[in-house]
Formats: C-alpha cells, sequence, structure tokens
C-alpha cells in the first residue's frame, strides 16, 4: 500500500465525515455558507466527549476552578473596555481584478511587487481595518444605540462576572473560572475544513493569581494543558510549543504560548496560553467605575488580580482528534482476502460510541434477544449501538471506519449450545488489534467501563 500524501489524507477525512455523519456543511441544501459548519449524529458525540473531559480535568477534577456559562450577546460597552471594538481587526488587501479579499499576510511579494495570491495581477487597494466582529441590533430599533456583537470569544463575560464569582465562590486567590461555549469571528478567508470557522466553540480557563504568580502559572498552564492532550489521544510528538515573539504578542500580554498540531494541511494553533497580566480587570473597572479588586485578608492589601488564560477551541481539537485517529490498514475480508480497512484510532474516551452489540444472526430470535439483554445491561453506562443487519465482517467494518472500540458478538456458544460452560460468554472484539476474547456476560460491565474510563 502506498502511503497518502498529506492532500489525499485530508480529503479522504473531510469525505469520510460527510458519509459517516460527522460534519456537513452548513445550509448544505442552498448552497451552504462559507465557514459554517453543522456536526452530525456522530460528530455531536465526538464533541460532547472532548467537552466533558475538558470540563472533568479543568473544573471538577479541582478545588481551585468553578465554571460558568456567559451570554453570547453582552452590553456594547463589554467590547468597548476590552478593545475589541477598536482593535479586534486584520488587515485587508482587495483585489481590484478578481475582487477577493485578502489578509494583508497572506499576500506577499514577488519581484518587488505585492500580488493577489488567487489571480496574480498586481492591483490591489492599500491594507485597511476589517472588523471581525459580527454586529447586530439588541430590540425593536435598528440605530446606533441599539449595536452589539455577537461574541468574539467567551473570556469577557468571565471578567465581567469576576466579583460575583468571586463571592458566590467564596474562592482565594490562586483560583480560576471555566467556560465552554460560542464564539462567533467573520474570519476573511475560512479554511482548511473546520479549522478556521465563522462560528466555533472555545473551551477558556482565566485563572487569576497574584502578580508574581503569573509567570510561573504561564509555565504551568502550559504543562498541564499538554498533558491533556496526551490523555484524549494526542501524541506529544506532534504537539509543538510556539514561544510567540514580543512583537507578536498583546501589548499587554508578558509571555504567550501557542500549542501547536501537525495538522495534514500544516503545524496550526489548537490552543493559545497567553499571561494577560490585569489588562482585562482593569480595563472594565475603569471603563465601567465598579471596582473588580480582591481583598487580601492575610496582608489586608486590595489589588486587581492578574490572569493567565488558556483557550483552547472545541472545533479545532475536533479536528485534530479526526485526523490523529484516521489510518488505513490491511485486513482479511469475509472470504479471507486481504482489502483496505478504514480505521478511525480515537482514544476509547472520546470515542462517539463506545461499544457495537452484534447477534451474530439476525433471524434467530434467541440471539437478538440476548443481544438486546447486552444492550439493557450497558446503555445506562455508555453510549452503545445496536447492529442485526448484514454479515458480522461488515458490521465490524462500520463500527471501524466510526472508531467504535469494542463490538460484542453474541453467537451460538453464548446460548450454551455447543458447550455448556461458554453460556452467557460473548466475544469482545478489539478495533485495533481485532483480537477477540471470551467474556462472561457479567464481567463485561467493569471490564468496559474500566478501558473507556
Ligand atoms: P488564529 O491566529 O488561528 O486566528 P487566534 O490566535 O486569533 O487564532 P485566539 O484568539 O487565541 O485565536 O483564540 C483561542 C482559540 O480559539 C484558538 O487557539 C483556536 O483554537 C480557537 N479559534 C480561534 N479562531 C478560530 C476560528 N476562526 N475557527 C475555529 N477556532 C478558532
Amino acid at each position: 500500500m502506498t502511503a497518502l500524501s498529506d492532500a489525499q489524507r485530508m480529503e479522504k477525512i473531510v469525505s469520510l465525515c460527510k458519509r459517516r455523519g460527522f460534519i456537513f456543511q452548513s445550509s448544505e441544501i442552498y448552497g451552504g455558507l462559507n465557514g459554517l459548519w453543522d456536526y452530525g449524529p456522530l460528530g455531536v458525540e465526538l464533541k460532547r466527549n472532548l467537552k466533558n473531559c475538558w470540563w472533568r480535568v479543568m473544573v471538577h477534577e479541582r478545588n481551585d476552578v468553578v465554571g460558568m456559562d456567559g451570554s453570547i450577546l453582552m452590553n456594547r460597552a463589554v467590547w468597548k473596555a476590552s478593545g475589541h471594538e477598536d482593535t479586534f481587526v486584520d488587515p485587508m488587501i482587495d483585489c481590484r481584478s478578481c475582487k477577493s479579499r485578502l489578509r494583508a499576510d497572506q499576500v506577499f511579494e514577488k519581484k518587488g511587487a505585492k500580488q493577489c495570491p488567487i489571480c496574480g495581477s498586481k492591483d490591489l487597494t492599500e491594507p485597511r481595518a476589517f472588523n471581525l466582529m459580527f454586529k447586530t441590533h439588541v430590540g425593536a430599533t435598528e440605530d446606533e444605540a441599539s449595536i452589539t456583537y455577537l461574541r468574539p470569544e467567551t473570556a469577557q463575560a468571565i471578567f465581567v462576572q469576576f466579583k460575583n464569582v468571586l463571592e458566590v465562590s467564596r474562592k482565594k486567590l490562586p483560583f480560576g473560572i471555566a467556560q465552554i461555549g460560542k464564539a462567533f469571528r467573520n474570519e476573511i478567508n475560512p479554511r482548511n475544513f473546520t479549522f478556521r470557522s465563522r462560528e466555533f466553540e472555545q473551551m477558556e480557563l482565566e485563572y487569576f493569581c497574584r502578580p508574581e504568580q503569573g509567570m510561573e502559572l504561564l509555565e504551568y498552564w502550559k504543562d498541564e494543558r499538554l498533558k491533556f492532550y496526551g490523555n484524549i489521544g494526542i501524541p506529544r510528538s506532534k504537539l509543538h510549543v510556539l514561544t510567540v515573539p514580543d512583537e507578536e504578542r498583546a501589548f499587554y500580554s508578558k509571555g504567550t504560548y501557542d500549542i501547536e498540531y501537525e495538522f495534514p494541511f500544516g503545524r496550526q494553533e489548537l490552543e493559545g496560553v497567553a499571561y494577560r497580566t490585569d489588562y482585562d480587570l482593569s480595563q472594565h473597572q475603569k471603563a465601567s467605575g465598579k471596582s473588580l479588586e480582591y481583598f487580601d485578608e492575610e496582608t489586608k492589601q486590595k489589588f486587581i488580580p492578574h490572569v493567565v488564560e488558556p483557550s483552547a477551541g472545541v472545533d479545532r481539537t475536533v479536528l485534530a482528534l479526526i485526523c490523529e485517529a484516521y489510518s488505513e490498514d490491511q485486513a482479511p475480508d469475509e472470504k479471507g482476502n486481504m482489502e483496505t480497512r478504514i480505521v478511525l484510532r480515537f482514544h476509547p474516551r472520546v470515542a462517539p460510541i463506545k461499544c457495537a452489540v452484534l447477534p451474530l444472526l439476525k433471524n434467530k430470535e434467541p440471539l437478538v434477544a440476548k443481544a438486546k439483554e447486552i444492550v439493557d445491561l450497558l446503555r445506562p453506562h455508555m453510549y452503545i449501538f445496536y447492529d442485526e443487519s448484514g454479515a458480522i465482517g461488515r458490521r465490524y467494518r462500520r463500527q471501524d471506519e466510526i472508531g467504535t472500540p469494542f463490538a460484542i458478538t453474541v453467537d451460538f456458544e453464548t446460548l450454551g449450545e455447543k458447550d455448556p460452560a461458554l453460556r452467557d460468554t460473548v466475544t469482545l472484539r478489539d478495533r485495533d488489534s481485532m483480537k477477540q476474547e471470551r467474556i462472561r456476560i457479567s464481567e463485561l460491565t467493569h471490564l468496559l467501563l474500566t478501558r473507556i474510563a
């Protein structure tokens, strides 16, 4: 078998995503809308599993983090104070020949002149600021006073609720507030499938601390976040930590790392970990006139906390999980001939379906009844898929292709027809090794729960 090129690999991934119901183009029957995607039945499971893993590790397993869920629309004053209204802009260049709008950093010079990367024309405008926020109006009148924006990041809701959350949670520094939610950016060139979308989800933690703890916590959170990716099946060897150079960092940040993943289309950012100093809280305190200070009971000092922010993209991580999981190998078909098998080797923790339950034959009532009993036994603990149609090998392949790590087959031995000692045992097949083991039904729940934990 010849190795796939990166472009071929990406093409196969996009087509599998559609064919098996992970990701569809938004509004597809109307020709779609650029940069917008819908998650199908399997995609939504993968995404929820990822978000649940993040929430468990970042909130439930810690004493120093609480969660919140802010609104998408906020008072316009938030976006003025945060700087987004004035500075959340990309410089853009228009091509007068082909009418493309291009990000200035994607237009390169050739022989001393800037050239359109699409049509090659040199008839380009000067760079102009383009605000990435989607503008909308709240209420019945569409005037200047009713303007606000769809949030371009979830973080600002955390900053403006800092005081409320601090009071109700009675936390002491350092402590964090976590949030998962939608964000919207009118990206100029949405591309690379879901990688750069106009609507996406973020998983953000704002970890508040004393000024002197900032740099140390920046290192701590970078390391914690690298560990997280390892625990969901993205190996350290495919991740890279980019230290964002001084001139590219936001002026208020004292240090920023980008965690990048080797996508088939290149090394690209999955998450930013930034030490944002006290910039955000200070801005909101100034603009709102409300104190956002922290009172230290021990030293009797009042100050604005500093913050370290690990900010990850749900959609980019889902895409990384799919790219990492995609593989092709050789496996025997029904007649023993070798064929190419597509397998999504998801970590069981994030796999959309944990286990398939398959009666060997669909027209043998006792097999079907037993299989359905097993479904009822496992369903309270994990997402199970029941499938009785088609040859067993074909059913295994269908599960391999969507990354189901385990398959249980109910056969005549389960009924005790050949050997009474095997009554109430089933075969448990492993997706990656394709090995099968004989397991007692009474042991299945415990065994599977251990393997998917
Ligand atoms: P980029 O440089 O790729 O535009 P960014 O540095 O502007 O990203 P941040 O503002 O740091 O991104 O946002 C934090 C995270 O949100 C990113 O690491 C990414 O995972 C996710 N994200 C940002 N923009 C998009 C987008 N257009 N589509 C999907 N995810 C995004």
